[in-house]
């Protein structure tokens, strides 16, 4: 199992952190040793005083498939979730001076946050998936997955040319803006817009 994941893949993020618009998906790794089930507290490592959150729409890979055709890519997944995409901001901002790869701000133990799956027809309106987080009960990020620069399909082909995708892989597809600081005492929880308009809890994780 691996765990796939693009960034820069909302203009307005993109634009908060000072980044370019990419022309193709920016895509990195977490390895397995970084999946954190939904439900279980996060520790907050010591290594960074500047930990952020991104809350994405997850996909769950349902067949393998290697350079995968865009008429045949919505069959690669039937169930989603949303993820945090937790970063060690200030490990990464130092990396990317360096030009260096962002592992240790992005891949660390429990750095991918996973919620419960639900099907993909139960939430898809007009082919757009309406999300949000919320910090201590405020609301922090409320994406639409139709404002992706790339989507989901685009994804799934792009990806699938240099890695062949495996039954049970994750792609995490990138966080809308708003991203931000969390602290021990914190309490992040996503919700999904289902068809019928109404917010369901796909994901909770306490910061300790
Ligand atoms: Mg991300």
């Amino acid at each position: 199992m691996k765990i796939i994941c693009i960034g820069r893949n909302y203009i307005e993020h993109a634009k908060e952190l000072s980044n370019p618009v990419p022309s193709k998906p920016v895509v990195f790794m977490k390895p397995p040793s970084a999946l954190l089930v939904n439900g279980k507290p996060f520790y907050h490592p010591a290594f960074s005083s500047d930990l952020h959150f991104e809350l994405e729409v997850v996909l769950n890979i349902c067949k393998n498939g290697k350079s995968v055709q865009p008429e045949f890519a919505d069959s690669y997944y039937e169930e989603v979730s949303l993820g945090i995409d937790f970063t060690a901001r200030d490990v990464q901002q130092e990396l990317k001076k360096k030009g260096h790869p962002w592992e240790i701000a992005k891949a660390f133990d429990n750095s991918a946050v996973l919620g419960k799956f639900v099907l993909l027809e139960r939430v898809s309106r007009k082919g757009n998936i309406e999300f949000l987080l919320k910090k201590n009960g405020e609301t922090v990020q409320h994406g639409h997955t139709r404002d992706m620069i790339f989507s989901f399909n685009q994804l799934i082909v792009y990806v699938s040319k240099y890695f062949k995708l495996q039954q049970g892989d994750l792609i995490y597809t990138g966080t809308p803006s708003g991203v931000g600081p969390v602290k021990p005492g914190d309490l992040l929880e996503g919700f999904i817009f289902t068809k019928s308009g109404e917010q369901e809890q796909l994901l909770r994780c306490e910061v300790k």
